[in-house]
């Protein structure tokens, strides 16, 4: 999703991205049937916390032109902790949200919302969404230059990188190279698989 991501963002900039994939686009975390689209809530930081909201806005505004992506629209949020009521309540009254994104819900309202008998309330996040991350993938893939290849290190070239398999051949030639391989992109690190 994040190399997807990139790719839409760049080919929307006018620029010419190439996906590079080992294996296929969902190979990783993101090819799971469906995924949720919530916001990373933080009570701490105000800057911080108006970053993820705006930064759930710009997602659900992206799935929400994919064709077919977005299966259900908001998310109750239920309590893992004690602590958590009290949170969410702090969470609720923060002036970053559009009006009725963020509302709690008692026990009886969360039954309703579900259509489910529900024990406790929670946290509704009104704009947060249920999708198919594979109907993204495609959307944002479409039309782009894909290569297969597990890229083994980057080298320095003449002008950019150079993108080299385990074999040794090279994969791609880049001016700029994003790294998005998910829980792959560990290997990464300067000095081993990135030269200094
Ligand atoms: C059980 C579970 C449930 C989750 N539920 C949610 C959820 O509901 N909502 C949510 O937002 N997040 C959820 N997540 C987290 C989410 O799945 C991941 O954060 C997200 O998919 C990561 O996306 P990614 O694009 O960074 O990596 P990935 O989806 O893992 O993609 C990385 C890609 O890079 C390729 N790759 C790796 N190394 C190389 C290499 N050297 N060369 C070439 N290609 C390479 C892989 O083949 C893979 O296709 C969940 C995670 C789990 C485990």
């Amino acid at each position: 999703m994040a190399g997807a991501s990139a790719a839409r963002a760049l080919a929307a900039a006018g620029l010419q991205p190439v996906v590079i994939e080992a294996e296929r686009p969902g190979a990783g975390g993101s090819g799971f049937p469906i995924g949720l689209v919530t916001p990373r809530l933080d009570v701490g930081d105000a800057d911080v916390a108006a970053l993820y909201a705006q930064a759930l806005e710009r997602a659900c505004q992206l799935y929400g032109d994919v064709e077919n992506a977005v299966v259900a629209r908001g998310v109750l949020q239920t309590p893992q902790a004690p602590r958590d009521v009290a949170r969410f309540d702090r969470i609720a009254a923060q002036p970053i949200w559009p009006p009725d994104a963020m509302t709690i819900l008692n026990p009886r309202q969360a039954s309703d919302w579900l259509g489910e008998p529900m024990e406790e309330g929670g946290l509704l996040m009104a704009q947060a969404l249920v999708v198919r991350p594979l109907a993204v993938l495609d959307a944002w893939l479409a039309g782009v230059d894909r290569r297969s290849g597990q890229v083994e290190r980057l080298e320095r070239a003449e002008e950019g990188w150079r993108l080299v398999a385990p074999g040794g051949e090279v994969i791609a030639e880049a001016d700029i190279v994003i790294l998005a391989g998910g829980g792959g992109r560990r290997r990464f690190w300067i000095g081993r698989a990135i030269p200094n």
